[in-house]
């Protein structure tokens, strides 16, 4: 790995996540609705045609098409060349130049992210095959990780999921609705087996401060006479102060 030139590194680093991006639109798609991810290959959904092979090249493909599809003209959502970029950049900032465990764990975390990220901005659920799923992953590899050790992921796993659980059961008691999803209290014992108690905190504060700020924004604009009933996903924001951890760490700015 360190006789090839960096530059060669990061493209290939770059075309990865690409690919792994194309895959997450696939997942995005095809997992809430119980469709099999590999079964029938990529096709258009309002003409049901092929897409053909170098049409699904990720991002070139979007830019050949100009964003229609090649049969039947429809337009081609914007996100899907939005989530292969995305994954791409992520996958490159959250490259440590050596390919271990520790790095996969990375990258896994970050593609699992934006596909729980879209998947509940779309159907207002988190998949248990990515929260629970994700975390049996997150503790099975935790002795590799290289910022926390195995037994501080394991108490935060758990210390996340019991936290966020026993808080969702005391909002309910008292105000009679449902705050947070299961799907968000697993996805916490996974962040958990990830970023340890540093990521939950960042996603516990990140998530409700940007989340505030959102929820009234959305509220105001659908003219909502009650504010706080305003109801947005939760997940997107959970992930984005888990990826703010992941990237910045800033949990040790804090000295948490
Ligand atoms: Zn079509």
């Amino acid at each position: 790995m360190t006789l090839l030139p960096p530059f060669f590194i990061s493209t290939i680093v770059i075309l990865f996540g690409l690919v792994i991006g194309s895959f997450l639109n696939v997942l995005i798609y095809r997992l809430p609705l119980d469709l099999s991810i590999v079964k029938p290959g990529s096709h258009c959904p309002a003409c049901s045609n092929p897409v053909r092979w170098y049409y699904n090249i990720p991002l070139l493909g979007y830019l050949m098409l100009r964003g229609k599809c090649a049969e039947c003209g429809v337009k081609i959502h914007w996100r899907y060349p939005l989530v292969e970029f995305l994954t791409a950049i992520l996958f490159y900032f959250g490259f440590k130049h050596s390919l271990d465990i520790a790095q996969f764990r990375i990258w896994f975390f970050i593609a699992s992210g934006i596909a729980i990220a879209f998947i509940d901005l779309d159907h207002r659920i988190i998949p248990d095959e990515l929260s629970l799923g994700g975390w049996a992953i997150g503790l099975l590899t935790a002795y590799w990780d290289y910022r926390n050790g195995f037994g501080h992921l394991i108490l935060a796993s758990l210390g996340g999921f019991g936290f966020f659980f026993a808080f969702a059961m005391i909002y309910e008691k008292i105000t009679g609705r449902v705050g947070l999803g299961g799907g968000d209290i697993k996805f916490m014992g996974m962040i958990g087996a990830f970023l340890g108690f540093g990521g939950i905190w960042s996603s516990l504060v990140i998530s409700s401060i940007v989340g505030a700020v959102v929820g009234v924004a959305i509220g105001k604009i659908q003219k909502n006479e009650n504010i706080l009933k305003t109801s947005i996903p939760y997940g997107p924001f959970l992930v984005l102060g888990a990826f703010v951890e992941l990237f910045f760490e800033v949990s040790k700015w804090m000295n948490i």
